[in-house]
């Protein structure tokens, strides 16, 4: 501090703030300055009435008892306080109390939480204009301290000039330090020559000249900010600059001061962040916030381009991720990051607007055919990279009309979701297409209404309705009915009923397959009950559980504690499972399936012959019953008898231990095959619909007469 060590002025800092933490960090951060604390307005007040050598106050504007605008009125009134300059600490969603402040006299503002950089730039800058101020005095009082000496130290920019015109400098800077050149990479001479709007970066100008314009009006004393220089290699330096009215020495000559710290290195970290903030993590592409922003500008500037987004779903990537764990999916959702961006242009940008969601701008393209072949591209660039993991998903595309620059940008990109999620459900490929139409609004809405349902059902809430019914199981040998599959009902106050195939995925989609769940369990213990109070207790209850509940940390121990609660025999209950169940964490499913069985509860795999079930696979699964599928049951009636395949798939079950139950028979025609080739059991229309509670019972004593 070799510079200030030519002055007798120290600068004297109040810290007025009720958090005794932010006191402490900026203490710690101006350590090199002498600093006085106050933890509230009315001891600021008082330390400043008593110590007239404090130059500089900095006021936190939230505080208990005197808040700092009441401090600020206070000091306005006071003569003493003229030159007192105040900096008020501010949160950053208070820019009325920034405004608010600088009017009653604060010269600057600082945002919390306090950025350290920031801070020790901002008051190192209002400290050198107090002593060049004071020197200044000096000098005028003393004719005593060379500028040359004081100013060539300064370890900030500092130019004093009585220039009027930002263009244009006529020569009329009468001081510059070394430092002033260094930061703006301009010697003396060229800073004299050239006025400084002209190198100034252009973004910044504008504002510059027009706080200047008011500091020379008399308007302001003083003004702050942060702007950019641009050097003559054309490269930019960040400064925090503040620039000052001084007192005229002699006939108006000099007129103001300007004093810059270098700022681009917290600049840079600023920049760091913000791209964190507006990519990927994991992709390194540009993400949701960024494209909102974007789409925001473009519909503002209301340009004649055709526009266009498509949106690229991985679907399922939830699904994996519960099955082979986080590591796998990140690795797919990199990889199609990669070969996505290989279509990417300027003129089409990708996004990624979620962790399995990815989305193009298009921006200028000729018509819907450009799109339509955009998309095929797309596809077969995903399927290759794809074909050996099990994943799919959907390609949504949504037109931007010139109406839609009015519309809300979230209405905008959930149209586009509803387009590429209707894409997804259309499984005939792995990869479709969909382009958004308002028909699909509507399938969505009702998708909503029935996930809304489904909350207020998991939360016990009155008004829509989860039910059972069940449809009986008939064993082919003894004729007797010997169990019943309890099939989950849903009414919505708004839609009336609606299909398991259609609520089901939706539930677990939704992870309120969890609840609604056990409440399907609860319920058909409820029943198995009231079989046994009416005599039955042979009866079993098969109960379909979707994977999401399996995989549900501690789904054995809370089935055991229902068993256990309400006196359920586990050997009267089945439970049907899809076999690509066991295509997740298979050792994980197995171990789960072998202790359910040890309990006494059957397991049956439902469906059987559908999805990627292969008859080989059979082997490994440990298993008590095969569900054949209605599609091998169906196939009866259009396939010559020797021809069908159902009859090997019962053969192979019986070989490798398992019992068989066929599906959704509906003909004497398929009955009299399956008894032929010694299917065990049948479900199915001809026997009969699931049925109500009372009218199952109903239906035992009718059958079961002889049993
Ligand atoms: P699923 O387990 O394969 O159930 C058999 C479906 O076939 C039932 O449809 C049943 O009503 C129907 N069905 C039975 N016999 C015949 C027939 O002869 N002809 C025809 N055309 N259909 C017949 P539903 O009740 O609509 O259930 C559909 C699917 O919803 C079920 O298929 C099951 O996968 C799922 N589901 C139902 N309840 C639950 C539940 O509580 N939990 C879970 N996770 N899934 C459930
Ligand atoms: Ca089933
Ligand atoms: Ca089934």
């Amino acid at each position: 501090m070799g510079f200030y060590g030519g002055f007798t002025m120290k600068v004297k800092i109040l810290v007025a703030d009720d958090s005794a933490s932010d006191r402490l960090i900026i203490e710690n951060m101006l350590s090199e300055y002498s600093i006085l604390t106050a933890c509230d307005g009315a001891e600021a007040l008082s330390t400043l009435a008593e110590d007239d050598g404090i130059n500089l106050l900095i006021l936190d504007l939230n505080m208990p008892n005197v808040n700092g605008f009441q401090v600020l009125e206070a000091l306005g009134r006071d003569e003493r306080h003229r030159k007192l300059r105040t900096v008020i600490l501010t949160n950053y969603n208070e820019l009325d109390n920034e405004i608010k402040g600088l009017k009653l006299g604060a010269v600057d503002y600082i945002r919390k939480p306090i950025n350290m950089e920031s801070l020790k730039a901002r008051i190192d800058v209002h400290a050198a204009l107090l002593r060049a101020e004071h020197a200044l005095e000096q000098k005028l009082g003393e004719q005593m301290l060379s500028f040359d000496v004081i100013f060539d130290q300064a370890p900030i920019g500092i130019a004093i000039s009585h220039s009027s015109d930002p263009q244009r400098s006529d020569g009329s800077i009468s001081e510059i330090n070394s430092m002033f050149e260094q930061i703006t990479g301009r010697t003396r001479e060229e800073l004299i020559n050239s006025g400084w709007a002209n190198i100034t970066h252009p973004d910044d100008v504008e504002e510059d000249i027009e706080n200047f314009k008011k500091l020379q009006a008399g308007e302001i004393k003083s003004y702050s900010m942060e702007k950019r220089y641009v050097k003559p290699d054309g490269s930019i330096v960040w400064v925090y600059m503040t620039v000052a009215a001084l007192k005229p020495i002699g006939e108006n000559i000099l007129n103001h001061i300007c004093l810059i710290q270098d700022i681009s290195e917290r600049k840079r970290l600023e920049n760091e962040r913000r791209y964190i903030s507006e990519h990927d993590r994991l992709t390194g592409l540009k993400n949701r916030e960024y494209l909102e922003t974007l789409l925001v500008n473009d519909a503002r500037q209301k340009n004649t381009l055709k526009r266009a987004l498509i949106s690229v779903n991985l679907s399922t990537v939830q699904l994996l991720t519960a099955k082979y764990g986080f590591l796998y999916t990140q690795g797919l959702v990199r990889k199609a990051a990669e070969v996505l961006r290989q279509h990417s242009t300027d003129t089409c940008l990708l996004f990624q607007a979620h962790e399995n969601r990815f989305v193009f701008y298009r921006v200028g393209y000729k018509d819907i055919n450009e799109l339509a072949d955009f998309c095929d591209s797309i596809t077969e660039t995903l399927e290759s990279t794809f074909v050996t993991d099990r994943i799919g998903g959907g390609i949504g595309v949504l037109e931007i009309k010139q109406s839609d620059n009015d519309i809300e940008i979230d209405s905008l990109l959930r149209r586009l979701l509803i387009a590429s999620e209707r894409s997804i459900n259309r499984l005939e490929r792995y990869f479709t297409t969909c382009f958004y139409d308002e028909e699909m609004e509507a399938l969505v809405n009702r998708e909503i209404d029935i996930k809304d349902a489904l909350s207020a059902i998991a939360a016990g809430e009155p008004g829509n309705e989860l039910f059972l019914q069940y449809q009986p199981i008939l064993d082919l040998r003894t004729d007797c009915i010997v169990g019943f599959e309890a099939l989950a009902r849903l009414k919505t106050e708004k839609l009336g009923p609606v299909s398991p195939l259609e609520f089901i995925p939706i539930a677990e989609k939704t992870m309120l397959i969890i609840p609604i769940g056990e409440k399907v369990i609860i319920n058909a213990f409820h029943f198995l009950n009231k079989l046994k109070a009416s005599g039955y207790d042979e009866l079993d209850i098969s109960i379909n559980i979707s994977i999401i509940q399996l995989l549900k940390p501690g789904f054995t121990s809370r089935l055991f504690e229902l068993i256990n609660e309400m006196l359920i025999n586990p050997k009267n209950i089945v439970i049907e499972v899809t076999e690509s169940v066991f295509d997740s964490n298979y050792a994980y499913i197995n171990n789960l399936i072998m202790k359910l069985r040890e309990a006494g509860i059957h397991i049956a795999i439902d469906d059987f012959g559908t999805g990627y079930s292969s008859l080989a696979r059979q082997k490994e699964l440990k298993i008590d019953c095969v569900k054949i599928d209605k599609y091998f049951i169906n196939k009866l009636l259009d396939t010559a008898p020797n021809e069908a395949i159902t009859g090997d798939i019962i053969s192979l079950s019986h070989r490798l231990g398992h019992f068989t139950i066929a599906e959704g028979v509906e003909r004497e025609s398929q009955l009299q095959y399956l008894k032929e080739h010694d299917c065990d059991m049948i479900q199915g229309y001809l026997l009969s619909k699931p049925l109500d509670e009372t009218d199952a019972l109903e239906y035992l004593r009718k059958h079961n007469t002889d049993c």
